[in-house]
C-alpha cells in the first residue's frame, strides 16, 4: 500500500471531531400523498429518461417543498452504486447527490477502497426529493420513488450496491431489521430476473455524529473491496 493510500484511510478514520448538526427526524405520521405508480423498466429505458421523469415527478408531497429533485449521478455499469436515504439541504440546492458534509465523507470512504464517484461509482438515493427538515422519508414517499430506483438499478447494472444507512438498507431489503443486524454481509437483491450483490453500512452522517461507527463502516468497506477484488 502506498503512502497516499494509507493517508486516504487515515483521513476517513480520523475525521473525528466534526458533528453533523442536522440529524434525521422521524416522519410525521399524518403525512398525506397521492401515490401514482411509476413506469416500469423496459429494454430501451435510459438514465436520462428516468432523470427527466424524476425532475417532473409530482407523485408525493415532497415535490411541493423541493428546490431541485436529485436523480443521482455517476458512471454507467458502476463497480458500486451507493444508495443513500434522500437529499439534504445542499443536495436540494444543487440537484446533486451527496454534495454536503456527508458527501465529502462518502467521497473519502470510497477513496479509501480506491473508488471514486467520477470514475467507477454511481450515487443515488432512495427518495429523490428532500424530506423537509431532513426527517426520515415516510414509507409512502419511499414507495412513490421505488420505481425510479428500481429502473436506475436495472439500467446501471452495478457490480455491487452499497446501501448507506438504515432507511436505504431496510427499503432495499424490505426488512425492519436493524442496520447493525444486516450490515457486514453480502445480500442478494433480486429485481425482476436480475440479481445484485448488496452490502449495507452506516450512513456517513451517522459517522459524523458518532465516530464509533467509523471502525465498523471501515470493516464493511473492506468486505465490499474483497468482493470487488474477487477475494470473497
Ligand atoms: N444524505 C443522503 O442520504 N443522501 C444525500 O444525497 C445526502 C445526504
Amino acid at each position: 500500500m502506498t503512502l497516499v493510500e494509507k493517508q486516504k484511510i487515515t483521513d476517513f478514520l480520523d475525521l473525528s471531531s466534526d458533528f453533523l448538526g442536522s440529524g434525521y427526524k422521524s416522519a410525521p405520521k399524518e403525512y398525506h400523498f397521492n401515490e401514482k405508480p411509476q413506469k416500469s423498466y423496459k429494454e430501451n429505458d435510459s438514465l436520462l429518461q428516468v432523470a427527466e421523469e424524476i425532475n417532473a415527478c409530482k407523485s408525493c408531497k415532497l415535490c411541493e417543498t423541493r428546490k431541485n429533485a436529485v436523480p443521482g449521478e455517476g458512471v454507467q455499469n458502476p463497480v458500486v452504486m451507493v444508495i443513500g436515504e434522500g437529499p439534504g439541504a445542499e443536495e436540494d440546492a444543487q440537484g446533486r447527490p451527496f454534495v454536503g458534509r456527508a458527501g465529502q465523507l462518502l467521497d473519502q470512504m470510497l477513496s479509501s477502497i480506491k473508488l471514486s464517484r467520477n470514475t467507477d461509482s454511481f450515487i443515488a438515493n432512495v427518495v429523490k426529493c428532500r424530506p423537509p427538515n431532513n426527517r426520515d422519508p415516510s414509507p409512502a414517499e419511499t414507495s412513490a420513488c421505488a420505481g425510479f430506483l428500481e429502473r436506475q438499478i436495472l439500467i446501471l447494472k452495478p457490480k455491487f450496491i452499497l446501501a448507506a444507512g438504515r432507511i436505504s438498507a431496510q427499503t432495499l431489503l424490505q426488512t425492519s431489521d436493524s442496520i447493525t443486524k444486516i450490515r457486514h454481509k453480502f445480500h442478494e437483491l433480486k429485481i425482476k430476473d436480475e440479481s445484485f450483490k448488496l452490502i449495507c453500512t452506516y450512513h456517513p452522517s451517522a459517522l459524523l455524529r458518532d465516530e464509533s461507527y467509523k471502525r465498523p463502516a471501515w470493516e464493511d468497506l473492506k468486505l465490499l473491496k474483497s468482493g470487488i477484488d474477487g477475494t470473497n
